[in-house]
């Protein structure tokens, strides 16, 4: 895309690369060091296999990014061979210092079954660092889950976002049914693999706060380990997006991604939205608008602790504030660290977490 003459013009895309193979590994030695001289954020070193995601979610880039490549790329979906992902692997066990990898493929069981057992095999013998993976529940194999838990998986990352079916399938067109993720949910349980379930709360539905109950609800009864909450930011273009302008959830339709603010200094400064502190969106009251944001910051504890529900639904009649905000960061960094990957809590690590969290809330608070 340039910019010519007065006008822009743009490049058609180009095709997608087909062999992933041919692209070289990442050069990790260029991530800086931390003031303990370790490379990677908790240890965890993140890695991609394929590319690619067939589904339809609304909030999700992928429907247009398929749309985009339509004509140049009819195969969207691609993965590395086994060797050269496992080659990877060793290039990163051997610079040592990781603890866990990450694979953050978008749908890591799209890959075929086959494949899955090749790369259990391999890793189980090669590798045998403790790794987390992204599943979509529909797709979900027991046998596989099985072999992946050997090979050393300790962690499932796995989205429910919403309990509400007719939501789920209308709005968010999620495709997969509440009895389908609790099963899923139930196998990661029953096979002693820890899962972080995302949700997404803040939805464009007539009641908004109840939704969000019945997604708490939906995620105690699938027993998650770590149930991770976020409010819905609709990016530029999405069908949410479009969804919620034509509803009336966005209210001013030019409003831009960036808001202004004047800073206790009397500066300018500019606050980027964020999906941790408050909702974009305009729902029928004021009081929904400040419950969603309340209950946004206690529901994982109440998925935890359902007996708190009865108190936390009190709760969120209070105006939102800053505290509730540290319980909701420091209850995510908690679980984010010491329930899902065993780090040991200490003081530094809580001092380092609440210094994070109040250079972040000068940004989006
Ligand atoms: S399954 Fe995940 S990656 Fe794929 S479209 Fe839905 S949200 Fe996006």
């Amino acid at each position: 895309m340039l910019r010519q003459d007065g006008t822009v013009r743009r490049n058609p895309v180009g095709a997608l690369m087909e062999n992933l193979d041919d692209v070289p590994f990442a050069d990790r030695q260029m991530v800086l060091l931390d003031n303990d001289g370790r490379r990677y954020m908790g240890q965890t070193c993140m890695i991609m296999i394929s590319r690619g995601c067939p589904y339809l979610c609304t909030y999700c880039f992928n429907a247009d990014y398929n749309k985009l490549y339509k004509s140049v790329s009819p195969n969207k979906i691609r993965w590395r061979s086994v060797g050269n992902v496992i080659d990877e692997m060793k290039q990163i066990k051997e610079e040592g210092d990781v603890d866990y990898i990450s694979i953050i493929d978008d749908t890591f069981n799209l890959l075929p079954k086959e494949y899955v057992l090749e790369f259990c095999e391999r890793y189980k013998n090669e590798i045998s660092i403790p790794f987390m993976a992204q599943f979509r529940a529909n797709l979900f194999d027991e046998e596989l889950i099985v072999a992946l838990k050997d090979a050393g998986m300790i962690s499932i990352n796995c989205a429910i976002e919403c309990g509400d079916e007719d939501v789920s399938r209308d709005i968010l067109k999620r495709g997969m049914t509440n009895e389908r993720l609790l099963e899923a949910f139930h196998v990661f349980y029953d096979c002693g693999v820890k899962s972080y379930a995302q949700n997404i709360v803040g939805l464009p539905v007539e009641d908004p706060v109840e939704d969000a109950l019945k997604t708490i609800r939906l995620n105690i009864k699938a027993k998650v380990t770590y149930a991770h909450f976020t409010l819905l930011l609709p990016f530029p273009k999405t069908p949410i997006e479009t969804y919620c302008k034509k509803h009336g959830y966005l209210v001013d339709v030019n409003t831009p991604v960036e808001t202004q603010r004047v800073s206790a200094l009397g500066q300018n400064q500019t606050m980027a939205p964020s999906v941790f502190t408050k909702t974009t969106l305009r729902y029928k009251s004021e009081k929904d608008n400040r419950q969603i944001n309340n209950l946004h910051k206690f529901a994982s504890i109440c998925v935890r602790y359902p007996f708190l529900l009865p108190l936390v639904k009190q709760l969120i009649k209070l105006p939102p504030n800053i505290i509730f905000q540290y319980v909701y960061f420091l209850w995510q960094g908690y679980n984010r660290t010491v329930v899902l990957y065993g780090t040991k809590i200490s003081f530094s690590l809580i001092f380092a977490g609440i210094k994070q969290i109040s250079g972040y809330l000068r940004k989006h608070a």
